[in-house]
């Protein structure tokens, strides 16, 4: 990323210093205006990626105002306030029209350079995002101005439940939250146990088997992977206490999602003896519904900028980050990772013949028959236009070669997308295994399964190749090695 601009409107640059030297791990640019009208015309010239605006300078605009002034510039900036009297009340209103946070005067280093990290971070993610899709990009940097502030869910959740604790005495929090939140916060309580849940952490965004918990056809979470009907996990810092006990059950929504509920539990007291209402509960209820419901546009948001749009599949990016990862770990355990690169045959002419959008259905339609064939935990992605990748963890290459033999049969059998009995879509397979001594990067892995798909396109295509099955040639004695 360039060197990133960080904007100060402060009246008497008191928090120059400290800004500056929180903003140095990041070799952020900082200008300092000490005036409103100064602090404007610097928004407009540099265009900072943050504004760091003091709510003591005279004349300060409200801060909608500057947040309209952003909007008109069309700036990917985030605001925040810095006040020497924030106030809960104020603070969060303030955050409910958009700015980022409110950081109390004089600033603590830790927070600021935490918030100049999540920033940046943010900008990242939506550069992702408009790369993905430049055609979006202005509602894509509407969904990136509301999801950048939101907060990490593990120490959220945290937070919550140690807020609700600290509200009276004997009293214990637990929050539920519902839907994929429930499923992320289940896997960083609990990493391993919901294989579709951990699966989501290691790699947001992939498509675990075929299964579809949600019947959008996005593949995400298969049955199974929740805790009763409604899909609800429950986080609790501490073993859960025993029931019954005196509660009171707050809904948590915002903005017409339902998030989950909270509960404030009683352990030493009768259920009879609830009270009717705890103090400060409702103000802990709107802000954590207001963070997760952020947190909530957060994992959405990752989860697009990590898939292809036509076929949901995991893109390019996110699937050479889970070949990055994946290598490592079967390096590390030393365990079997297999590679199948898959490629549609003769598609032009699918193209050509039948037309650009029967050329979509037919990708869509690929996508899912892999989908449907590999097993939770493998990693599918369309890493090209009609070309696509499987990443096989504890999987050797005899294992591959089934499941790619499965995948051609699936072809071979499914109800096609179109009544054309002309139309029979095949696919070319590759196959390469961390088995061979030639393979000692992802990059290697990517290379051989492409030249056995290669053999298969060779050989005639709707077929299977491994590496091994590759034989001598000049461009594999240039490599000087042979395959037996
Ligand atoms: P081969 O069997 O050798 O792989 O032949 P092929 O025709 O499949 O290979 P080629 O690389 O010549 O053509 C790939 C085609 O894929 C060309 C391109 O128009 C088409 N394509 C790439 N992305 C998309 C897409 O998103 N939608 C559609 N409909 N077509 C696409
Ligand atoms: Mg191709
Ligand atoms: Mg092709």
């Amino acid at each position: 990323m360039q060197t990133s601009t960080i904007l100060v409107i402060d009246p008497d640059g008191s928090e120059m210093p400290r800004i500056s030297s929180a903003a140095r791990p990041f070799g952020s640019r900082i200008m300092w205006a000490d005036t409103a009208e100064e602090g404007s015309r610097l928004m407009a010239e540099a265009r900072p990626e943050l504004i760091l605006a003091s709510d003591a300078v005279p004349g300060l605009p409200d801060p909608r105002k500057l947040l309209d002034d952003m909007a008109r510039l069309k700036l990917a900036s985030q605001l925040v306030v810095l006040s020497a009297d924030p106030g809960f009340d104020r603070s969060m209103e303030m955050v409910a029209d958009g700015i980022f946070t409110v950081l109390r005067k004089p600033a603590d280093q830790e927070r600021l350079r935490g918030v100049i990290r999540k920033v940046l971070d943010g900008l990242q993610l939506m550069a992702t995002l408009v790369a993905r899709s430049p055609r979006d990009s202005e509602r894509e940097l509407e969904i990136y101005k509301r999801l950048a502030r939101s907060q990490e869910l593990g120490p959220l959740a945290s937070a919550v439940c140690e807020a609700g604790d600290a509200l009276a005495p004997g009293v214990r929090t637990t929050l539920e939250l519902a839907g994929e939140l429930g499923q992320a916060l289940a896997s960083l309580r609990d990493p391993g146990a919901r294989n579709s849940a951990a699966g989501f952490a290691a790699c947001p965004g992939i498509a675990p088997g075929g299964d579809d918990a949600d019947g959008d056809g996005d593949g995400m979470f298969p049955p199974g992977a929740c805790d009763g009907e409604d899909g609800m996990f429950s986080f609790d810092a501490e073993p859960p206490a025993p029931a019954p006990a005196a509660r009171i059950v707050r809904e948590l929504s915002f903005r017409g999602a339902v998030l989950g509920t909270l509960t404030a539990s009683f352990p030493d007291l009768d259920p009879a003896e609830a009270p009717p209402a705890l103090e400060g509960l409702d103000e802990l209820v709107w802000a954590a519904s207001l963070h997760l419901y952020r947190a909530k546009q957060y994992q959405e948001a990752v989860r697009l900028a990590s898939r292809d749009p036509l076929t949901s599949l995991l893109n390019r990016r996110a699937f050479m980050e889970c070949l990055d990862r994946e290598f490592a770990k079967a390096g590390r355990h030393n365990t079997p990772l297999s590679l199948i690169m898959l490629d549609i045959d003769h598609f032009k002419s699918v193209n050509d013949t039948f037309g650009h959008q029967t050329g979509d259905k037919i990708l869509k339609w690929v996508s899912q028959v892999m989908a449907g064939t590999v097993r939770t935990g493998d990693i599918v992605g369309r890493i090209g236009g009609e070309e696509f990748a499987i990443l096989l963890p504890w999987t050797d290459q005899d294992q591959a070669r089934n499941l790619a033999e499965r995948i051609r049969e699936g072809l071979a059998k499914a109800r096609r997308p179109t009544r054309s009995a002309l139309l029979r879509p095949t696919v070319s397979q590759g196959i390469s295994t961390l088995e061979h001594f030639l393979i000692n990067s992802p990059e290697d892995l990517i290379y051989w399964s492409d030249q056995a798909m290669y053999l298969a396109k060779r050989e005639g295509r709707d077929t299977v190749r491994a590496a091994s099955d590759l034989r001598p040639d000049p461009m594999l004695e240039e490599h000087r090695y042979v395959f037996q």
